[in-house]
This record gives structure tokens, C-alpha cells and sequence, in this order.
């Protein structure tokens, strides 16, 4: 039984660290005319509006996004670029989750594979994207989906696996599921999002990927308060399996100025990490 609605989160100091890889990721991919598949396993709705009943709950985008002011940020001008194409002009109460992300960058050769097993987001997340022939969403699992898609026919590929971590088990099940995509896909960008709430627990996962194998993994972390075993989701981040070149050097000197800006103490927290050499 899902209970997880990223209606309630979206825009958060989370979403902004993963939202931003995405971006860059796609932006890579889209330097070459050959053709690109996206794969999301953990889609969510799509698209979210700050002025939903479940997003003023929790009101998570007014220290999220809210904090972030586009003239600060000049090398985040294509996310805020995305942000802006889905609001109408002098608004921003829209605020588009990864599928959307994506959705901008791809152009008529490329695919997107959207997997959502929540019914209601589902539905929202068929509207959200206009049921478009390039687009193939499915409400079933998408480890397994991620799995039957191995490898993609156009050989490039970017897989995005963002799950809600509701059940313990998940944080042993991605890794085992990105193993086992990287090989038939070596040469994909996948990228998977965490949130730190028990440090041993991320510990103990980023020591499955150094042990798995596969070379070229990057981590990158953004946290608003320290590690904590009260709080919740003090931090979050992205691992990334065959990151685009230029990642590393860009995140290195945005997380520093991210923790700046949305974090909640003095201490500034992040993590830039080659998890495993190329
Ligand atoms: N990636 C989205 C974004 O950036 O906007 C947010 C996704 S949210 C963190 C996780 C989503 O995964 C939830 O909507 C949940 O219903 C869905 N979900 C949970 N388990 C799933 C599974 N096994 N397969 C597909 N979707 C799943």
C-alpha cells in the first residue's frame, strides 16, 4: 500500500539537488543529434502546484526553491529556464518534477519511459504529460520496468531512480537493480537519489556500489541541518553512474553555495565524492 505523495515535498531543498543533476544530465545528452531514451522509475505526478492543499501543508517549497533567487544562481539558468517554461509569465506557483524535466529536453528522436505505481498519481502523471506517442507511461514497477528496457535500443540512455524509500528493503533493492541494469547497459547514466536519515544506512549502501564493480561513480550531497537521529531527512543525494563530463567540477563549486542558501545552520553540508575511479 503506497502512502508517499511528492505533492507534499515538491520544490524541497531535495528535489532542488536532484533536480539540478537531472538537468544536467539531459542537457549533456542532448549536445548530440543521436537519439536518447529516459527511463524514470519513480515518476510521481509530474507537475505540482504550490497552491495544492497538499503542498500548503507542509508549505516544503518556501524553504526549498523559494529560497533560490535566479540572479544568484546564473549556472542554473537552464533549470530555471524548465522551471519557468511550465508557468505562465510573472508566476511560479507550477513546479515541474522529473518527468516534466525531461519532457523539455526531449526532441523528436528521443524517448521517455515513465513508471508510477501510485493510481492517483498516475492518472495525473498521464494528463501531465498529454499521453504524447514519444512518452510511454505505465503504472507498474519500475525496477522492473527499468530491467525489461535493458539496454535501450538507441544505446544512450539515462535512467533516473528517485523512489520513496517507504519500505527498508529499497535501499538494498536499487542498488541490486542498477547492478544488474549496468550489465546489459554499461555505458548508461543512471543516477539515484537518497535521503540521508540514518547515516549507517547510507553508509552501508555506498559501500555496495564501491564493492559492485562498476567504475565511475560520483556522489554529491546537500543537507540543511547535520545528521541527526531525530530530525527526518537532514540531507539527500545523488549517486551517479557514469555522470557527463564536467559534472564533478560544476557540483563542486554549486554545493558549497546551495548549503549557503538553503541550509538551516552555520555549518555549511555537502559532499562531493568520486564514490569509484573511472
Ligand atoms: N521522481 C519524482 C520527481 O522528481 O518529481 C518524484 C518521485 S517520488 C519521490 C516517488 C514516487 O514513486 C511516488 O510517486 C510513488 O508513488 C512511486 N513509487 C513507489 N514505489 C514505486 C515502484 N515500485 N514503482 C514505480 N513507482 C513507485
Amino acid at each position: 500500500m503506497l502512502s508517499y505523495r511528492h505533492s507534499f515535498h515538491a520544490g524541497n531543498f531535495a528535489d532542488i539537488l536532484k533536480h539540478i543533476v537531472a538537468v544536467e544530465v539531459l542537457e549533456h545528452l542532448t549536445k548530440k543529434d543521436k537519439p536518447f531514451e529516459y527511463i524514470d522509475t519513480h515518476s510521481g505526478a509530474g507537475l505540482f502546484n504550490f497552491k495544492s492543499a497538499h503542498a500548503r501543508k507542509l508549505e516544503e517549497h518556501v524553504n526549498g526553491i523559494g529560497k533560490l533567487k535566479q540572479v544568484d544562481y546564473p549556472e542554473l539558468a537552464s533549470y530555471f529556464k524548465v522551471i519557468k517554461s511550465y508557468n505562465e509569465a510573472g508566476k511560479s506557483n507550477l513546479y515541474p518534477g522529473s518527468p516534466l524535466l525531461a519532457k523539455y529536453f526531449l526532441r523528436p528522436q528521443d524517448r521517455a519511459w515513465l513508471f508510477e505505481l501510485h493510481p492517483e498519481d498516475f492518472q495525473y502523471l498521464c494528463l501531465n504529460t498529454s499521453r504524447q506517442r514519444k512518452i510511454k507511461v505505465t503504472c507498474s514497477d519500475g525496477l522492473k520496468g527499468m530491467d525489461a528496457l535493458m539496454p535501450p535500443a538507441s544505446r544512450r540512455g539515462f535512467i533516473l531512480i528517485d523512489p520513496s524509500y517507504e519500505v527498508k528493503t529499497e535501499y538494498d533493492e536499487v542498488v541490486k537493480a542498477i547492478v544488474k541494469a549496468h550489465k546489459k547497459f554499461a555505458t548508461g547514466t543512471y543516477a539515484l537519489w537518497y535521503p540521508v536519515v540514518d547515516r549507517a544506512t547510507i553508509n552501508k549502501m555506498k559501500n555496495k556500489f564501491i564493492r559492485s564493480g562498476i567504475k565511475n561513480i560520483q556522489c554529491f550531497e546537500l543537507g540543511v541541518s547535520p545528521d541527526s537521529d531525530e530530525h527526518g531527512m537532514t540531507s539527500s543525494g545523488m549517486i551517479v553512474v557514469n555522470p557527463p563530463w564536467g559534472l564533478f567540477d560544476k557540483m563542486t563549486k554549486l554545493l558549497p553555495k546551495l548549503a549557503r542558501t538553503l541550509g538551516e545552520t552555520d555549518e555549511l553540508i555537502f559532499q562531493c565524492d568520486q564514490l569509484v575511479e573511472e
